[in-house]
């Protein structure tokens, strides 16, 4: 048996080879090269995935996993071996259960269908996109179908992004928390706006990351195994758990992005790099689903970030960095505006409080769309009658409505979005039973300290990587299954200091 689980862990180590390789390409692509390199970037990206997916769906490992199976179902369920031969089957079932040639024709149409979309969504060009659209939702059904024995088309897409979780649940999950968050979200938006134009003045670049750099840094993002270079569309990666980097855009004009999401990227950041070095190299090695992931980013982000303990203790600092822009403004006006609620036609631009409402819209369309309740043709139409029914606006255009998002035109309909709001309700979660755990954290928060939060991040969360799915690791630090109730208090508590709520 240990030779076998050693040949299995060769194997896999040569494939975590082939993929970091990619990654490095990949980020390279995004950060630092030069247009004409394009063309062949492509096809180099290719190569490598194709080479680590023969080698991943090479018969031999079926086999050692076969062999290893009632070794690995010996052992204690959450031991590293275990783990290790329970997700990386897993993981061989899904990608043998794909045809490769289905695969290479569904990705050709994604990259068509992405690069129709770069063009179409300026020019406000729906109709271009429908057929492509339609295609990408048959494929869609089409990789459902080849997990048979779901309750819904789309629990197999769910899986993909958020293992353990259904339509079902995440339906019920969200019901609920539209039904809190509705009336929260009525009460602030009929109130003044927040001003938030201390953040609209001019901030030089270079400052801005000087500044983004250093409090990343005292957050615990560790520059020794990572580094921030500039992009169109921010993102964190990760080529060995010894080199997990995030990148930024800045705006002259705007302070609130560069800062935050440097803050949201080093939480996904500090998630890969904590955890366990002894599991780099395996398919353990990574964050288990989008939704624990976007709970890092979104916590540091929002729940600490964006809070007034941390504005304590940062904003004086800002402040020294762009002194003739900020020395007049007060803590209490910088807060406020960083916590600006409104009504807003995009998603990646929404406060905290009114995103859930973008993410909700968007998956009960993934699930109508799969269902056939919805038609691609009537989908624009629907967009705007159901966000003028959340958000009591409308959005002027289908580049700001149907067309809005990547998601759709470069990847599958269905799984797409539920891990935003997922995050939300676990990051809220999560944080509350830190809190427990450490009533202290946010005294040590407004004194810029932040090890007592990250350490039981890491003990409790980051540290195991992909040993346990989601469901496990909330079940393993609450006791019991996903709920919004932190959550919705958590949104209370802030913005009842900020807008009045009844
Ligand atoms: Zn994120």
């Amino acid at each position: 048996m240990e030779k076998k689980l050693q040949e299995l862990k060769t194997r896999l180590l040569e494939i975590d080879d082939l993929e970091m390789a990619a990654s490095v390409l990949n980020w390279d692509q995004s950060t630092y090269m030069p247009p004409g390199g394009a063309a062949s970037r492509a096809r180099q990206m290719s190569t490598l995935a194709r080479l680590s997916q023969e080698k991943f769906i090479d018969p031999e490992i079926g086999k050692l996993l076969d062999d290893l199976q009632p070794y690995g179902e010996s052992l204690p369920y959450d031991s590293d071996d275990a783990s290790l031969i329970r997700v990386t089957r897993r993981d061989y079932e899904r990608a043998t259960k794909i045809p490769p040639a289905f695969m290479a024709e569904f990705y050709q149409h994604g990259s068509l269908s992405y690069q129709a979309w770069a063009k179409a969504r300026p020019e406000n060009d729906f109709a271009t996109m429908r057929p492509l659209l339609e295609k990408t939702l048959d494929f869609s059904r089409k990789l459902a179908d080849f997990f048979p024995g779901y309750e819904h088309i789309a629990d197999p897409l769910i899986d993909f992004a958020d293992y353990g979780m259904k339509a079902s649940s995440v339906r019920a999950l969200f019901a609920d928390l539209r039904q809190q968050l509705t009336p929260i979200v009525q009460t602030i938006v009929n109130q003044e706006p927040a001003n938030d134009s201390c953040l609209r003045k001019h901030f030089p670049e270079a400052q801005q990351l000087q500044f983004c750099e250093e409090v990343a840094r005292q957050i615990g993002y560790d520059f020794n195994r990572g580094r921030i270079d500039k992009t169109h569309h921010p993102f964190m990666t990760k080529f060995s758990l010894g080199d997990v980097r995030i990148t930024t855009r800045v705006k002259e004009n705007y302070l609130g992005e560069c800062v935050y999401s440097v803050i949201h990227e080093s939480g996904h950041a500090m998630y890969e790099q904590g955890i366990r070095m002894d599991l780099d190299g395996t398919p353990l090695a990574g964050g288990t689903g989008a939704g624990v992931h976007e709970s890092q980013s979104r916590l540091w982000e929002n729940v600490v970030g964006r809070s007034r303990d941390f504005t304590e203790f940062f904003y004086p600092r800002l402040q020294k960095t762009f002194p003739d822009q900020l020395g007049s403004v007060s803590v209490d006006e910088y807060y406020r505006a960083v916590n600006k609620v409104e009504r807003s036609l995009i998603r990646t631009d929404a406060d905290e409080v009114t995103y859930n409402l973008h993410v909700m819209l968007r998956f009960d369309f993934e699930l109508m769309m799969l269902e056939g309740t919805l038609e691609i043709k009537d989908l624009p139409d629907a967009w705007h009658a159901r966000f003028e029914q959340d958000f009591g606006l409308r959005a002027p255009d289908d580049r700001d409505g149907a067309l809005q998002d990547v998601h759709w035109y470069a990847g599958a309909i269905g799984g797409a979005f539920q891990g935003y709001t997922l995050g939300n309700i676990m990051g809220a979660l999560f944080y509350d039973q830190a809190l427990k755990a450490h009533p202290e954290i946010p005294d040590q928060i407004r004194l810029g300290k932040f090890d007592t939060l990250r350490g039981w991040l890491t003990e409790n969360v980051c540290q195991h990587g992909r040993k346990f799915t989601e469901p496990e690791i909330i079940e393993r630090i609450t006791g019991g299954s996903i709920r919004i109730e932190p959550y919705i208090e958590y949104l209370r508590g802030k913005y009842r200091q900020l807008y009045s709520l009844s």
